[in-house]
């Protein structure tokens, strides 16, 4: 379809041009008509990614968020793909070599950021604190590859990194930092900062221009309460390279990103907090982040690259609480939906702007039984968060113990019950829509410990280029396309 509709579009094109041929060479004949100076337009790339943002949790989303019938911006994006995850080592791989694949096109084993595929993740070593942070690479062990955001900065883009993580967490590592490991947090923070020890040069004289997130730990020396081996206070040392720095939402609000070429603002020691805990008034949204950004981004008449983590779906799912992980894909999806409308606004069709969102791996979790539609979920009305009822009569269902069961389960988990489900036939939706509610799964794990599942992720696409995403594509693919798309 999406051929055809190419040809018959090109078809017109050529008609429209024959036909104003006659006009167009009086125009150019005319020697009033002063030459316009050739300007090249900025050329956007927003990278959006979910973490563990699989097809049954964005599923589950858009019934909590809008109901079955309705649409997340997520689905409203006209150019799909699906994409295979796998890493060099791995069937199901974690968030290290996958976001690693999409931002240099090369598989890497697990837990490796950034590097060739040769390239051996090795656990860290204790540090002077005891903490396991010390680097134990190697000195023969890969070598860097380079990055999406490296091409940006590399052709005269800005480039930002915005998250609900730690700055130094495996996914927006993968974007400015080169290591054997992703534990190694202490060393990825040195590699943001301009001219310090460890600083990636390939980030250039100037650095990411944008970095919003948590994770102030690793950026803070151990004798004040943060991680630090070195004593080295990266915070101060951003803030001397002419970063404005934000440390809350008062601060982050008050500065204008029109007026400001470098923006630096870290929320929280760790972590940002799910969307359904965060306090407006101390963090603000993965929405705010994101539009702040692009208008710091946009000031360089060249064009930006962008990268956008949803980081916190992925915790949410390890945890097995569902209703944390579908409000932090809706706050995702509120991201999304801003960028686009600002994206608009200088470039009405985005045919400077490529804009991609997909996920770096799914979860195990499940929709289960044939569940009566539920609608979206509101204050009286636990929606998908409820249990399975009856299509027809509305009755709740009951497995073979006679027990009622919960529309989303897990296919491993914390939660599973040691004995006949007989015991839970008071399993009731208060219980189940509660904030902290941990689903029910097949497989028992430890608490936090649900695994990532290895089916194949969706990819949305919209604006410059975006026709190039389409049908069944690996990880690695998706690096190439974005990068012949935006011309990097
Ligand atoms: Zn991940």
């Amino acid at each position: 379809m999406k051929r055809r509709y190419g040809i018959v579009a090109g078809l017109s094109a050529a008609i429209l041009i024959t036909g104003c041929g006659s006009s167009t060479v009086n125009e150019a004949r005319n020697p009033t008509t002063p030459e316009e100076p050739v300007v090249a337009a900025p050329k956007n790339v927003i990278f959006f990614l979910g973490d563990g943002m699989g097809m049954t949790t964005l599923t589950a989303a858009r019934t909590y968020a809008v109901g079955e019938d309705g649409d997340l911006t997520i689905d409203t994006l006209p150019e799909t793909a699906f994409v295979k995850t796998y890493s060099n080592d791995a069937q199901v791989t974690d968030s290290a070599p996958s976001m690693s694949a999409y931002m240099t096109g090369v598989k890497m084993n697990n837990e490796v950021l950034s590097m060739s595929s040769d390239t051996l993740a090795i656990d860290p070593v204790a540090d002077a604190n005891g903490n396991k942070l010390g680097n134990n690479c190697g000195t023969k062990n890969g070598t860097p590859a380079t990055t999406l955001l490296e091409m940006a900065k590399a052709k005269g883009l800005s480039a930002g990194v915005v998250t609900t993580t730690r700055i130094t967490h495996a996914t927006p590592a993968a974007t400015y930092s080169h290591i054997c490991h992703r534990d190694l947090e202490n060393d990825i923070a040195a590699a943001m900062v301009p001219g310090g020890t460890g600083y990636n040069a390939a980030l250039g004289t100037t650095g990411i221009d944008v970095v919003l997130g948590g994770g102030t730990q690793f950026f803070t020396p151990f004798a004040k309460g943060g991680k630090r081996s070195d004593n080295r206070d990266l915070i101060a040392e951003m803030k001397a390279k002419n970063y404005a720095v934000a440390s809350n939402a008062t601060e982050f609000n008050a500065i204008d990103g029109t007026k400001t070429d470098r923006l630096f603002g870290l929320f929280t020691s760790s972590h940002m907090s799910y969307d359904l805990d965060r306090d407006p008034s101390k963090e603000p949204s993965l929405a705010d982040m994101t539009t702040k950004a692009m208008d710091v981004l946009a000031k360089n008449s060249k064009g930006y690259f962008l990268m956008v983590e949803g980081g916190r779906i992925d915790h949410a799912l390890h945890e097995t609480t569902a209703k944390k992980a579908l409000q932090d894909t809706l706050a995702f999806d509120n991201a999304i939906k801003a960028a686009i409308a600002k994206a608009k606004v200088s470039d009405p069709t985005l045919k400077n702007t490529l804009i991609v969102v997909t996920a770096d791996h799914d979860h195990t979790l499940v929709l289960n039984g044939y569940a009566k539609r539920t609608g979206k979920t509101t204050p009286t009305n636990p929606g998908v968060l409820g249990v399975v009822k009856n299509y027809v009569t509305g009755a709740v269902e009951k497995d073979l113990d006679g027990a009622p069961y919960s529309i989303i389960g897990f296919g491993n988990g914390e939660n599973r019950t040691q004995s006949s489900r007989s015991v839970l036939a008071a399993l009731d939706e208060t219980t189940t829509a509660a904030n902290t509610y941990h689903q029910e799964a097949v497989i028992r794990v430890a608490a936090g410990s649900e695994t990532h599942g290895g089916t194949d992720v969706f990819l949305g696409a919209i604006g410059k280029g975006s026709e190039t995403f389409l049908g069944t594509i690996d990880n690695t693919k998706v690096f190439t396309l974005v990068k012949n798309a935006s011309g990097l």
